[in-house]
Protein backbone atom coordinates (compact mmCIF):
# COMPACT_ATOMS: atom_id res chain seq x y z
CA UNK A 1 0.00 0.00 0.00
CA UNK A 2 1.40 3.52 -0.60
CA UNK A 3 1.20 5.45 2.89
CA UNK A 4 1.17 8.73 2.87
CA UNK A 5 2.02 11.75 5.60
CA UNK A 6 0.99 15.01 6.62
CA UNK A 7 4.00 15.15 8.84
CA UNK A 8 6.16 12.60 8.05
CA UNK A 9 8.74 13.36 10.29
CA UNK A 10 6.88 14.11 13.22
CA UNK A 11 4.08 11.00 12.54
CA UNK A 12 7.76 8.62 12.17
CA UNK A 13 9.55 10.25 14.79
CA UNK A 14 11.74 7.18 16.23
CA UNK A 15 10.55 6.29 19.94
CA UNK A 16 13.07 7.90 22.03
CA UNK A 17 12.90 10.88 20.65
CA UNK A 18 9.07 10.73 20.35
CA UNK A 19 9.41 10.51 24.20
CA UNK A 20 11.99 12.99 24.65
CA UNK A 21 9.65 15.19 23.10
CA UNK A 22 7.13 14.12 25.13
CA UNK A 23 8.70 14.85 28.12
CA UNK A 24 9.96 18.57 26.74
CA UNK A 25 5.84 19.16 26.32
CA UNK A 26 5.22 17.77 29.58
CA UNK A 27 6.94 20.75 31.19
CA UNK A 28 5.49 23.20 29.35
CA UNK A 29 1.81 22.20 29.84
CA UNK A 30 2.84 21.78 33.98
CA UNK A 31 3.92 25.47 33.83
CA UNK A 32 0.95 26.32 31.68
CA UNK A 33 -1.61 24.11 34.39
CA UNK A 34 0.34 26.33 37.40
CA UNK A 35 -1.30 29.32 35.69
CA UNK A 36 -4.77 28.06 36.49
CA UNK A 37 -6.62 28.23 39.86
CA UNK A 38 -7.36 24.41 39.66
CA UNK A 39 -4.06 22.78 39.17
CA UNK A 40 -1.97 25.76 40.85
CA UNK A 41 -4.10 24.19 43.78
CA UNK A 42 -4.07 20.34 43.04
CA UNK A 43 -0.35 20.80 41.26
CA UNK A 44 1.30 22.01 44.77
CA UNK A 45 -1.01 19.94 46.93
CA UNK A 46 0.91 17.03 44.67
CA UNK A 47 4.44 18.67 45.95
CA UNK A 48 4.93 20.20 41.44
CA UNK A 49 5.74 23.54 41.35
CA UNK A 50 7.23 23.75 38.26
CA UNK A 51 7.90 21.78 35.26
CA UNK A 52 11.51 21.04 36.64
CA UNK A 53 9.70 19.01 39.01
CA UNK A 54 9.11 16.48 35.76
CA UNK A 55 12.48 14.59 35.79
CA UNK A 56 11.28 11.59 33.33
CA UNK A 57 7.92 10.50 31.70
CA UNK A 58 7.15 8.09 34.83
CA UNK A 59 6.63 11.20 36.94
CA UNK A 60 3.32 12.04 35.06
CA UNK A 61 2.11 9.17 37.44
CA UNK A 62 3.06 12.23 39.73
CA UNK A 63 0.42 14.44 38.68
CA UNK A 64 -3.34 13.85 40.37
CA UNK A 65 -6.43 12.58 37.67
CA UNK A 66 -8.25 15.34 36.56
CA UNK A 67 -12.14 14.39 36.15
CA UNK A 68 -15.56 15.26 34.54
CA UNK A 69 -16.49 16.54 38.05
CA UNK A 70 -14.06 18.63 38.32
CA UNK A 71 -13.88 20.29 35.04
CA UNK A 72 -17.33 21.05 36.04
CA UNK A 73 -17.11 22.23 39.23
CA UNK A 74 -14.01 24.75 37.66
CA UNK A 75 -16.71 26.48 35.36
CA UNK A 76 -16.08 28.55 34.11
CA UNK A 77 -12.41 29.68 33.90
CA UNK A 78 -10.79 27.67 36.90
CA UNK A 79 -8.90 25.98 34.17
CA UNK A 80 -8.03 28.69 31.88
CA UNK A 81 -4.11 29.91 31.88
CA UNK A 82 -4.11 32.24 29.67
CA UNK A 83 -5.76 36.20 29.83
CA UNK A 84 -9.53 35.96 28.71
CA UNK A 85 -8.81 38.22 25.77
CA UNK A 86 -6.79 35.39 24.20
CA UNK A 87 -9.34 33.15 23.70
CA UNK A 88 -10.84 32.89 20.40
CA UNK A 89 -13.09 29.80 20.86
CA UNK A 90 -14.86 27.91 23.22
CA UNK A 91 -16.24 24.25 22.50
CA UNK A 92 -18.27 22.07 25.43
CA UNK A 93 -18.69 17.81 26.03
CA UNK A 94 -21.77 17.09 23.10
CA UNK A 95 -25.18 16.75 25.41
CA UNK A 96 -23.90 19.10 28.07
CA UNK A 97 -26.83 20.58 30.46
CA UNK A 98 -26.56 22.55 33.43
CA UNK A 99 -23.04 23.46 34.24
CA UNK A 100 -21.06 22.48 30.82
CA UNK A 101 -17.53 21.39 30.67
CA UNK A 102 -16.03 24.09 28.72
CA UNK A 103 -13.04 23.85 26.79
CA UNK A 104 -10.78 27.31 25.43
CA UNK A 105 -8.94 28.06 22.27
CA UNK A 106 -6.64 30.37 21.34
CA UNK A 107 -5.86 30.97 17.97
CA UNK A 108 -2.52 28.93 18.09
CA UNK A 109 -4.58 26.12 19.86
CA UNK A 110 -7.18 26.26 17.16
CA UNK A 111 -4.19 25.92 14.50
CA UNK A 112 -2.35 22.78 15.99
CA UNK A 113 -5.95 20.71 16.82
CA UNK A 114 -6.45 21.64 12.85
CA UNK A 115 -2.81 20.19 11.96
CA UNK A 116 -3.50 17.20 14.37
CA UNK A 117 -7.02 16.69 12.62
CA UNK A 118 -5.72 17.13 8.64
CA UNK A 119 -2.69 14.76 9.53
CA UNK A 120 -5.82 12.05 10.54
CA UNK A 121 -7.54 12.95 7.46
CA UNK A 122 -4.52 12.82 4.96
CA UNK A 123 -3.56 9.34 6.82
CA UNK A 124 -6.78 8.00 5.66
CA UNK A 125 -5.28 8.67 1.76
CA UNK A 126 -7.39 11.68 1.24
CA UNK A 127 -6.08 14.87 -0.36
CA UNK A 128 -7.03 18.09 -2.09
CA UNK A 129 -8.87 16.46 -4.50
CA UNK A 130 -11.47 15.23 -2.16
CA UNK A 131 -15.16 16.80 -1.33
CA UNK A 132 -15.57 16.28 2.18
CA UNK A 133 -19.60 16.13 3.10
CA UNK A 134 -19.69 17.11 7.00
CA UNK A 135 -22.45 15.04 8.23
CA UNK A 136 -21.87 16.13 12.02
CA UNK A 137 -23.45 18.56 14.07
CA UNK A 138 -22.01 21.92 13.96
CA UNK A 139 -22.38 24.15 16.91
CA UNK A 140 -20.71 23.76 20.49
CA UNK A 141 -19.80 20.04 19.93
CA UNK A 142 -16.19 19.37 18.39
CA UNK A 143 -16.77 17.44 15.83
CA UNK A 144 -18.47 19.82 13.59
CA UNK A 145 -16.10 22.89 13.54
CA UNK A 146 -13.15 20.65 14.23
CA UNK A 147 -13.33 18.17 10.80
CA UNK A 148 -14.07 21.09 8.72
CA UNK A 149 -11.12 22.76 9.81
CA UNK A 150 -9.24 20.00 9.25
CA UNK A 151 -10.48 19.59 5.97
CA UNK A 152 -9.88 23.08 4.59
CA UNK A 153 -6.47 22.29 5.50
CA UNK A 154 -6.03 19.74 3.58
CA UNK A 155 -7.66 21.29 0.74
CA UNK A 156 -10.56 19.68 0.68
CA UNK A 157 -14.20 21.13 -0.40
CA UNK A 158 -16.35 21.43 2.25
CA UNK A 159 -19.94 20.46 2.67
CA UNK A 160 -20.90 21.87 5.62
CA UNK A 161 -24.22 19.93 5.74
CA UNK A 162 -24.46 19.05 9.17
CA UNK A 163 -26.82 16.15 10.15
CA UNK A 164 -30.45 15.25 9.13
CA UNK A 165 -32.68 15.60 6.19
CA UNK A 166 -30.82 12.84 4.06
CA UNK A 167 -32.71 13.73 0.70
CA UNK A 168 -30.51 17.00 0.82
CA UNK A 169 -27.60 15.31 1.49
CA UNK A 170 -28.32 12.64 -1.48
CA UNK A 171 -29.24 15.91 -3.50
CA UNK A 172 -25.67 17.54 -2.15
CA UNK A 173 -23.60 14.37 -3.11
CA UNK A 174 -24.98 14.10 -6.34
CA UNK A 175 -24.82 17.36 -7.36
CA UNK A 176 -20.84 18.12 -5.94
CA UNK A 177 -19.46 14.84 -6.26
CA UNK A 178 -18.84 13.89 -2.47
CA UNK A 179 -16.08 11.53 -1.91
CA UNK A 180 -15.65 11.47 1.80
CA UNK A 181 -18.55 11.35 4.34
CA UNK A 182 -18.47 12.07 8.11
CA UNK A 183 -20.77 10.95 10.52
CA UNK A 184 -21.71 8.48 13.68
CA UNK A 185 -22.09 5.36 12.65
CA UNK A 186 -25.46 4.83 13.38
CA UNK A 187 -26.31 7.82 10.81
CA UNK A 188 -24.07 6.28 7.92
CA UNK A 189 -26.88 3.57 8.06
CA UNK A 190 -29.54 5.64 8.79
CA UNK A 191 -27.81 7.20 5.03
CA UNK A 192 -27.60 3.49 3.52
CA UNK A 193 -31.38 2.83 3.97
CA UNK A 194 -32.67 5.93 3.00
CA UNK A 195 -30.59 5.67 -0.35
CA UNK A 196 -32.64 2.48 -0.89
CA UNK A 197 -35.95 3.80 0.48
CA UNK A 198 -35.76 6.97 -1.88
CA UNK A 199 -34.38 5.10 -4.82
CA UNK A 200 -30.54 6.42 -5.01
CA UNK A 201 -28.36 4.50 -7.20
CA UNK A 202 -24.65 3.63 -5.48
CA UNK A 203 -23.53 4.57 -9.52
CA UNK A 204 -25.00 8.19 -9.12
CA UNK A 205 -22.13 8.60 -6.41
CA UNK A 206 -18.41 9.15 -6.18
CA UNK A 207 -18.54 7.98 -2.17
CA UNK A 208 -14.90 6.43 -1.52
CA UNK A 209 -14.60 7.15 2.26
CA UNK A 210 -15.88 7.90 5.43
CA UNK A 211 -15.04 8.62 8.90
CA UNK A 212 -17.14 7.44 11.38
CA UNK A 213 -17.01 8.59 15.41
CA UNK A 214 -18.57 9.83 18.52
CA UNK A 215 -19.87 6.47 19.40
CA UNK A 216 -18.70 3.01 20.21
CA UNK A 217 -19.45 0.32 17.35
CA UNK A 218 -18.13 -2.62 16.40
CA UNK A 219 -16.29 -4.70 13.69
CA UNK A 220 -18.88 -5.89 12.26
CA UNK A 221 -20.28 -2.27 12.29
CA UNK A 222 -17.54 -1.06 9.95
CA UNK A 223 -17.57 -3.59 7.95
CA UNK A 224 -21.48 -3.79 7.34
CA UNK A 225 -21.49 -0.10 6.33
CA UNK A 226 -17.91 -0.72 4.23
CA UNK A 227 -20.05 -3.13 1.69
CA UNK A 228 -23.54 -1.59 1.57
CA UNK A 229 -22.26 1.41 0.62
CA UNK A 230 -19.13 0.38 -1.29
CA UNK A 231 -16.80 2.65 0.58
CA UNK A 232 -13.38 2.61 3.29
CA UNK A 233 -14.58 3.48 6.55
CA UNK A 234 -11.83 4.64 9.29
CA UNK A 235 -12.43 4.99 13.05
CA UNK A 236 -12.25 8.10 14.62
CA UNK A 237 -11.80 9.14 18.20
CA UNK A 238 -11.78 12.18 20.00
CA UNK A 239 -13.25 13.95 23.01
CA UNK A 240 -14.04 17.49 23.59
CA UNK A 241 -11.42 17.83 27.08
CA UNK A 242 -8.79 16.63 24.31
CA UNK A 243 -9.97 19.55 21.66
CA UNK A 244 -12.19 16.52 19.75
CA UNK A 245 -11.55 14.90 17.11
CA UNK A 246 -8.21 14.31 15.66
CA UNK A 247 -6.91 12.48 19.07
CA UNK A 248 -6.61 8.98 17.71
CA UNK A 249 -7.62 7.60 14.05
CA UNK A 250 -7.23 4.69 11.87
CA UNK A 251 -4.90 5.08 8.93
CA UNK A 252 -5.02 2.76 5.62
CA UNK A 253 -3.80 -0.11 7.40
CA UNK A 254 -7.28 0.22 9.16
CA UNK A 255 -6.07 -1.91 12.09
CA UNK A 256 -6.26 0.33 15.58
CA UNK A 257 -6.33 3.96 15.98
CA UNK A 258 -2.84 6.13 16.08
CA UNK A 259 -3.26 8.29 18.75
CA UNK A 260 -1.15 11.29 18.16
CA UNK A 261 1.85 10.64 20.65
CA UNK A 262 3.05 14.27 20.36
CA UNK A 263 0.23 16.21 20.68
CA UNK A 264 -1.29 13.74 23.99
CA UNK A 265 0.20 11.61 26.20
CA UNK A 266 -1.93 8.20 26.80
CA UNK A 267 -2.04 5.98 29.97
CA UNK A 268 -4.09 2.84 30.60
CA UNK A 269 -5.13 2.27 34.26
CA UNK A 270 -7.41 0.03 35.76
CA UNK A 271 -10.64 1.41 36.53
CA UNK A 272 -10.69 0.32 40.34
CA UNK A 273 -7.16 0.23 41.23
CA UNK A 274 -6.38 3.55 39.13
CA UNK A 275 -2.78 1.75 38.51
CA UNK A 276 -1.17 0.93 34.98
CA UNK A 277 -2.32 -2.38 33.85
CA UNK A 278 0.50 -4.88 32.17
CA UNK A 279 1.20 -4.08 28.08
CA UNK A 280 -1.92 -4.79 25.49
CA UNK A 281 -4.24 -5.46 28.76
CA UNK A 282 -7.40 -3.13 28.63
CA UNK A 283 -8.45 -0.44 30.97
CA UNK A 284 -9.47 3.06 31.06
CA UNK A 285 -7.41 5.52 28.66
CA UNK A 286 -6.28 8.48 30.81
CA UNK A 287 -5.34 11.18 28.18
CA UNK A 288 -2.94 14.53 28.78
CA UNK A 289 -2.81 17.19 26.03
CA UNK A 290 0.36 18.71 24.91
CA UNK A 291 -1.33 20.79 22.30
CA UNK A 292 -2.91 23.44 23.82
CA UNK A 293 -1.98 26.47 25.69
CA UNK A 294 -5.63 27.78 26.82
CA UNK A 295 -6.88 25.10 28.57
CA UNK A 296 -4.31 22.35 29.46
CA UNK A 297 -5.82 19.69 31.28
CA UNK A 298 -3.84 16.53 32.80
CA UNK A 299 -4.38 13.23 32.88
CA UNK A 300 -7.81 13.26 32.32
CA UNK A 301 -9.82 10.09 33.32
CA UNK A 302 -11.82 9.50 29.84
CA UNK A 303 -13.59 6.53 30.92
CA UNK A 304 -13.24 4.96 27.86
CA UNK A 305 -12.26 1.10 27.44
CA UNK A 306 -9.33 -0.03 25.57
CA UNK A 307 -6.31 -1.21 25.29
CA UNK A 308 -2.84 -0.66 23.14
CA UNK A 309 -1.70 -2.77 20.33
CA UNK A 310 1.85 -3.99 21.34
CA UNK A 311 3.19 -4.49 17.73
CA UNK A 312 4.38 -1.46 15.38
CA UNK A 313 1.87 -0.59 12.61
CA UNK A 314 2.63 -1.75 8.71
CA UNK A 315 2.48 2.33 7.98
CA UNK A 316 5.61 2.83 9.69
CA UNK A 317 4.12 5.62 11.90
CA UNK A 318 6.04 5.30 15.30
CA UNK A 319 2.53 6.43 17.11
CA UNK A 320 1.25 4.06 19.44
CA UNK A 321 -2.50 2.34 18.12
CA UNK A 322 -5.12 2.11 20.39
CA UNK A 323 -8.14 -0.84 19.98
CA UNK A 324 -11.71 0.51 19.05
CA UNK A 325 -13.52 1.28 22.27
CA UNK A 326 -15.16 -0.96 23.88
CA UNK A 327 -17.09 0.60 26.37
CA UNK A 328 -16.80 3.00 29.46
CA UNK A 329 -16.31 2.48 32.95
CA UNK A 330 -19.22 5.02 33.97
CA UNK A 331 -23.21 4.87 32.49
CA UNK A 332 -22.54 7.58 30.28
CA UNK A 333 -25.05 6.60 27.38
CA UNK A 334 -24.12 7.66 23.57
CA UNK A 335 -26.99 8.22 22.28
CA UNK A 336 -26.63 9.05 18.29
CA UNK A 337 -23.09 10.35 19.22
CA UNK A 338 -24.47 12.87 21.73
CA UNK A 339 -23.44 11.81 25.19
CA UNK A 340 -26.14 11.55 27.79
CA UNK A 341 -25.99 10.60 31.65
CA UNK A 342 -29.16 8.99 33.21
CA UNK A 343 -29.03 11.72 36.20
CA UNK A 344 -29.83 14.36 33.65
CA UNK A 345 -33.22 12.84 32.90
CA UNK A 346 -33.43 12.23 36.46
CA UNK A 347 -32.90 16.14 37.15
CA UNK A 348 -35.43 16.72 34.63
CA UNK A 349 -37.74 14.56 35.23
CA UNK A 350 -38.43 14.67 39.12
CA UNK A 351 -38.90 18.44 38.54
CA UNK A 352 -42.33 18.20 37.19
CA UNK A 353 -44.62 18.02 39.50
CA UNK A 354 -47.25 15.75 38.04
CA UNK A 355 -44.77 13.16 37.71
CA UNK A 356 -44.73 10.34 40.39
CA UNK A 357 -41.63 7.84 41.91
CA UNK A 358 -40.02 5.88 39.67
CA UNK A 359 -38.72 5.67 36.18
CA UNK A 360 -37.13 4.14 33.48
CA UNK A 361 -34.93 4.93 30.84
CA UNK A 362 -34.96 2.36 27.71
CA UNK A 363 -32.19 2.89 24.89
CA UNK A 364 -32.81 0.66 21.65
CA UNK A 365 -31.95 -0.11 18.29
CA UNK A 366 -34.56 1.43 15.76
CA UNK A 367 -33.48 1.22 12.08
CA UNK A 368 -30.05 2.24 12.28
CA UNK A 369 -30.71 4.74 14.80
CA UNK A 370 -30.80 4.77 18.47
CA UNK A 371 -34.31 5.14 20.33
CA UNK A 372 -34.91 6.46 23.95
CA UNK A 373 -38.06 5.68 25.66
CA UNK A 374 -38.27 7.79 29.01
CA UNK A 375 -41.38 5.94 30.95
CA UNK A 376 -42.28 7.65 34.15
CA UNK A 377 -45.25 6.80 36.79
CA UNK A 378 -47.59 9.70 37.22
CA UNK A 379 -48.20 11.29 40.63
CA UNK A 380 -51.25 9.87 42.34
CA UNK A 381 -53.73 12.89 41.37
CA UNK A 382 -53.35 12.41 37.51
CA UNK A 383 -55.73 10.10 36.52
CA UNK A 384 -54.83 7.22 33.68
CA UNK A 385 -58.47 7.59 31.82
CA UNK A 386 -58.39 10.99 30.79
CA UNK A 387 -56.61 11.01 27.95
CA UNK A 388 -55.86 15.20 27.37
CA UNK A 389 -54.25 15.83 30.90
CA UNK A 390 -51.84 12.61 29.95
CA UNK A 391 -50.82 13.85 26.65
CA UNK A 392 -50.14 17.36 28.02
CA UNK A 393 -47.91 15.93 30.78
CA UNK A 394 -46.24 13.43 28.26
CA UNK A 395 -45.42 16.83 25.73
CA UNK A 396 -44.60 18.71 28.25
CA UNK A 397 -42.14 16.26 29.67
CA UNK A 398 -40.67 15.43 25.83
CA UNK A 399 -40.86 19.29 25.60
CA UNK A 400 -38.60 19.93 28.32
CA UNK A 401 -36.13 17.20 27.78
CA UNK A 402 -35.15 17.73 24.51
CA UNK A 403 -34.79 21.85 25.66
CA UNK A 404 -32.09 19.64 27.93
CA UNK A 405 -30.80 17.13 27.13
CA UNK A 406 -30.21 17.89 22.88
CA UNK A 407 -32.87 14.77 22.15
CA UNK A 408 -36.35 13.93 21.62
CA UNK A 409 -37.12 10.86 23.64
CA UNK A 410 -40.18 8.85 23.37
CA UNK A 411 -42.54 9.20 26.81
CA UNK A 412 -44.40 7.09 28.21
CA UNK A 413 -47.00 7.49 31.10
CA UNK A 414 -47.38 4.76 33.61
CA UNK A 415 -49.95 4.67 36.55
CA UNK A 416 -48.51 5.08 39.96
CA UNK A 417 -46.80 2.01 41.73
CA UNK A 418 -46.74 -0.46 38.09
CA UNK A 419 -43.05 0.23 36.92
CA UNK A 420 -40.72 -2.51 38.25
CA UNK A 421 -39.23 -1.81 41.45
CA UNK A 422 -36.06 -3.78 42.42
CA UNK A 423 -34.93 -4.56 45.61
CA UNK A 424 -31.24 -3.57 45.55
CA UNK A 425 -29.84 -1.06 43.60
CA UNK A 426 -32.81 0.91 41.24
CA UNK A 427 -31.86 -0.22 37.50
CA UNK A 428 -33.07 2.87 35.52
CA UNK A 429 -31.04 1.81 32.21
CA UNK A 430 -32.14 -0.54 30.28
CA UNK A 431 -30.00 -0.45 26.85
CA UNK A 432 -30.65 -3.20 24.07
CA UNK A 433 -28.88 -2.07 21.91
CA UNK A 434 -26.52 -4.83 20.29
CA UNK A 435 -22.99 -4.86 22.03
CA UNK A 436 -20.93 -7.04 19.57
CA UNK A 437 -17.70 -5.10 20.07
P1 LIG B 1 -17.61 14.58 23.27
O1 LIG B 1 -16.91 15.16 24.45
O2 LIG B 1 -19.00 15.05 23.11
O3 LIG B 1 -16.79 14.78 22.05
O4 LIG B 1 -17.73 12.98 23.51
C1 LIG B 1 -16.56 12.21 23.64
C2 LIG B 1 -16.89 10.77 23.91
O5 LIG B 1 -17.50 10.16 22.75
C3 LIG B 1 -15.65 9.94 24.15
O6 LIG B 1 -15.18 10.05 25.47
C4 LIG B 1 -16.15 8.54 23.80
O7 LIG B 1 -16.88 7.98 24.89
C5 LIG B 1 -17.10 8.79 22.65
N1 LIG B 1 -16.42 8.56 21.36
C6 LIG B 1 -15.88 9.46 20.51
N2 LIG B 1 -15.34 8.85 19.43
C7 LIG B 1 -15.52 7.51 19.58
C8 LIG B 1 -15.16 6.35 18.82
N3 LIG B 1 -14.54 6.41 17.65
N4 LIG B 1 -15.48 5.14 19.35
C9 LIG B 1 -16.11 5.04 20.54
N5 LIG B 1 -16.49 6.09 21.29
C10 LIG B 1 -16.20 7.32 20.83
ZN1 LIG C 1 -0.72 2.85 10.70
Amino acid sequence: MNFQYWNRRMETLPRDELEDYQLEALRVMVERALRTPFYSRELQKAGITGGASIKSLDDIRRIPFTTKHELREAYPYGMLSIPKEDIVRLHASSGTTGVPTTIYLSGEDIKRWTSFVARSIYATGCDKTDVFQNMITYGLFTGGLGFHYGAEEVGMLVIPSGPGNTAKQFQFMKDFGTTVLHATPSFLLHVESKMREEGVRREELRLKRAFAGAEPYSEDTRKRIEELLAIDVFNSYGLSEMNGPGVAFECQAKNGLHIWEDGYIAEIVNPDTLEPVAEGESGELVLTILCREATPILRYRTRDLTSFYTEPCSCGRTHRRLRRITGRSDDMLIINGVNLFPSQIEEVIMAIKEVGNNYLIQVEKEGALDRLTVKTEVGPDIFMDDARPLNALKEKIRRTLQATISISPRVELHESGTLPVSEGKAKRVIDTRPKDI
